[in-house]
């Protein structure tokens, strides 16, 4: 990657920001008597230790998150879930009506939302047919104001993961910021790209908790980037945006990453015995490789088949409407007897 300059891609009034100042961000010592943040001295209402406001850089967090990613704690962003980081890029690097982020459909849909909330214009580079990037395609569309690209790997609703050299090709001719997302990163043989944070000076990467930790309710993302690029959305982000609970919970999650490891694995034999179950049901056109935690599969009417699924209480995702994906629901890999309740539904409707 040659020639990125940060400083000339980030928005200028993002680089000229003068950001919140809170009140431990100007006196951040642990000790004394503190009557500087209009907090209630008594105790919280319901019980718990509530009554101070966190730490607005979850350092603690980061600590511990650095060494299992093995990344320096300033290289790291929190976020009120990935979503919250998704819209702090678009609203860090993109003018609204001017500048534009691009997408490679079928995939996440919140890039897209989130770019139409803030006003920016969506580019669409759909995948190739057997979901990898057209990588022609999308260097022809990087111009100045390609701000950000999303890519996400694996992706979803596909599945798949994207091939090393494309993402890598995208990155080098990128003007912009590369963003992979790798929420499924955790079900994946593939290595994640935060090993290239050094060598990209425009990668960012995200993560979740929401996925393999099995902490969606908590709503905490992760963001990885160099310190710089991490200091600019530190600068725009609301001062408190991850909360004591948040906080308190995934420090103790992070201590039992042996039962994360754990939990992945007993998900990943069930996805294998899933896929094999399912590709023995006579109507069942095509189950696509997965690296992560649902399998895509082709099926003979498949809106009819969600509906009845329904009917019977088995909830899966209906992507026959979205490119690429006719005639495909997308199925979340469940607990031993959530796919068993499944499959019986399913050969009951055949
Ligand atoms: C589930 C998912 C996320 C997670 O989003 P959170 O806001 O962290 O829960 C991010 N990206 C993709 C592609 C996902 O499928």
């Amino acid at each position: 990657m040659s020639g990125f300059d940060l400083s000339k891609v980030i928005r200028p009034h993002v680089l000229a920001l003068k950001p919140y100042s809170s009140a431990r961000d100007e006196y951040s010592g642990h000790e004394g008597v503190f009557l500087d943040a209009n907090e209630n001295p008594l105790g919280s209402v319901g019980g718990g230790n509530y009554n101070r406001y966190p730490d607005p850089y979850q350092q603690e967090i980061k600590k511990k998150l650095a060494i299992i990613k093995g990344v320096q704690p300033q290289q790291i962003f929190l976020g009120n879930g990935s979503d919250e980081a998704i819209d702090l890029l678009i609203r860090a690097f993109c003018e609204p009506k001017e500048e534009k982020i691009l997408i490679t459909p079928p995939t996440y849909g919140m890039y897209r939302v989130s770019a139409d909330v803030n006003l920016v214009e969506v580019k669409e580079v759909p995948l190739s047919p057997d979901f990898n990037l057209q990588v022609d395609e999308i260097l022809k569309e990087l111009d100045e104001l390609t701000k950000l690209v999303f890519l996400c790997s694996p992706n979803n609703p596909t599945g798949n993961s994207l091939r090393k050299a494309d993402v890598e090709k995208v990155l080098e001719k990128a003007k912009g910021v590369v963003v992979v997302d790798e929420a499924y990163i955790d079900f994946s043989a593939e290595e994640s790209y935060i090993t290239l944070l050094d060598r990209y000076p425009n990668l960012v990467v995200m993560q979740t908790f929401s996925k393999a930790w099995g902490l969606a309710g908590l709503r905490l993302g992760m963001a990885f980037a160099s310190p710089e690029l991490i200091g600019f959305i530190n600068k725009i982000k609301p001062p408190y945006n991850i909360n004591q609970l948040t906080q308190e919970k995934a420090l103790e999650s992070l201590g039992q990453y042996t039962s994360q490891k754990k939990m992945v694995e007993e998900i990943l034999k069930e996805r294998k015995g899933l896929a094999e179950e399912l590709k023995s049901l006579p109507t069942v056109r095509k189950i696509y490789p997965s690296d992560a935690n649902f399998l895509l599969v082709k099926i003979d009417d498949a809106t009819e088949v969600y509906n009845k699924l329904v009917s019977k209480h088995v909830i899966v995702r209906n992507r026959s409407s979205v490119q690429l994906c006719a005639d495909c629901l997308r199925i979340t890999v469940g607990s031993k007897s959530e796919n068993n309740e499944l499959l019986k539904s399913l050969r009951e409707l055949f």
